[in-house]
């Protein structure tokens, strides 16, 4: 293990952002909490703090591992214990130097911070902690801050932390509990899933606080968020939807992250993958996750054991709809909400948007353009008034073959695997006076 104790905060920062690049639950939250006036920033829901690259991974958050040094050896990870890379770990107030300087600047929306397991659980919690508390207390910061909840760490550290961050998550990591054991042998599902359900209650018991005294402190106000790696082990869509289900309704996460899985080491242990990281599977498992949060779906509707992996050439609602034709043709101008969700090209916006319409008079097929429904899918299934907007036949084949037809290229053609970095951007480090990079806090 190559440990350089005198590094500059240039080449830590180097290597802790490359060493955070394949955790990707770090898009955040939607959570609207005003700054106080007195420190620096604020999180606002709508888009100020929050940015988000064309794949849907945020890029507006300085993130960054504390430290790239574990005591752990899961096979999937570039930080493994047995691997030989540079080793590094940042102080607390590096970090909180890197988050103000980068905030003033207008680079960062806010901070995502993991780590490594440095010494034991408990040790690098506290590390985060501190992390935290000098960033909101000795600067002020009051912008937007997900930070990571070490499993095996003590609950009163993790709540304290809690009170000081937007966003905590846990890396659920691998879907089953075998795949665990094989790949990550230092972690167990029990373990993971105590500060889940550590920070569930946690969070409740603060709504209570917070109904009878307004100004009391919130605790992880933008709720928690976890990640699983896909194609690193055997299991089918079927059960890792399954476990996102069950996760969002025992544990109230607010987001399941899919990762598709990048082969950084060599271990039998680990798939090859000739055709590089499974990014289709992943957008796919995206696109069904939306599905169960906003659209009424349920994992059974969309999937089963018999048929337990997604349609590589339709999106999962297509696929539904083209399967329970017998649900079909929806007439625009009755049907409720639920249902306007389950056609094809419409969305929760949409569907809200047709049913004001409705309020003034009967809709036709030009009004659902102006409300935003894709005619190019939505076209198969709905009637306006009993009227279909071309004469077709609502049967399998021909909808399929038109579906195909009218659509781009097919995500896997589109879908690239790049890791936004900050050093890709000279002109960022370029500003960045040279003794803030070299002599860190
Ligand atoms: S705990 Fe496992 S996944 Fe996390 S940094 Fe260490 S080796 Fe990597």
């Amino acid at each position: 293990m190559q440990i350089a104790k005198e590094m500059d905060l240039y080449t830590k920062l180097n290597i802790l952002t490359d060493a955070a690049k394949y955790d990707v639950a770090c898009t955040s939250s939607g959570v609207d909490r005003k700054g106080s006036g007195k420190g620096m920033g604020n999180c606002t829901a709508a888009g100020i703090c929050h940015s988000f690259s064309a794949d849907g991974r945020c890029i507006a958050l300085l993130k960054i591992l504390f430290t790239n040094e574990c005591i752990f050896d899961c096979k999937y990870c570039m930080n493994r214990s047995s691997n030989d890379v540079p080793r590094t770990s940042f102080t607390p107030d590096e970090v909180c130097t890197l988050t103000m300087e980068f905030y003033r600047r207008n680079y960062i929306e806010g901070l995502f911070l993991s780590s490594g397991i440095l010494k034991n659980p408990g040790y690098t919690m506290e590390l985060l902690y501190q992390t935290l508390y000098k960033l909101r207390h000795e600067h002020h910061f009051e912008g937007y801050i997900h930070v990571k909840a070490i499993p095996g760490a003590p609950q009163e550290l993790i709540t304290r932390t809690g009170f000081l961050a937007d966003r905590m998550s846990v890396n659920l990591e691998l879907p089953t509990a075998d795949s665990l054991r094989k790949l990550a042998p230092h972690k167990t599902r029990k373990k993971i899933l105590a500060p889940m359900r550590q920070v569930q209650l946690q969070t409740q018991e603060n709504k209570h606080e917070l109904m009878l005294f307004r100004n009391a402190p919130q605790f992880v106000p933008a709720g928690q968020s976890t990640q699983m790696i896909i194609g690193a082990t055997p299991e089918n869509d079927y059960q890792i939807l399954s476990v996102a289900e069950s996760l969002y309704q025992k544990f109230d996460l607010k987001r399941v992250f899919y990762s598709a899985f990048v082969p950084v080491n060599e271990d039998a242990m680990l798939p090859a993958l000739p055709g590089g990281p499974p990014l289709l599977r992943e957008h796919r498992l995206y696109q069904a996750d939306w599905l169960l949060r906003f659209y009424g779906f349920q994992t059974q509707e969309l999937l089963s054991e018999k048929r337990p992996n997604f349609n590589v050439f339709l999106d999962p609602k297509c696929d539904w709809a083209l399967s329970h034709l017998e649900h079909f043709p929806v007439e625009i101008n009755r049907a409720d909400y639920y249902t306007l969700l389950r056609v094809p090209g419409i969305g929760p916006k949409s569907a809200r948007r047709i049913l004001y319409a409705r309020k003034s008079g009967s809709l036709d097929f030009p009004d659902l353009k102006k409300a935003g429904v894709v005619l190019k899918r939505a076209v198969y299934f709905i009637t306006c008034s009993g009227r279909q907007m071309y004469p077709l036949r609502i049967e399998e084949d021909t909808i399929l073959r038109n579906l195909l037809q009218s659509r781009g290229p097919a995500p896997s053609e589109t879908l690239t695997y790049r890791q936004l970095s900050l050093f890709d951007d000279d002109q960022i480090f370029g500003s960045i006076p040279d003794k803030l990079l070299q002599a860190g806090a």
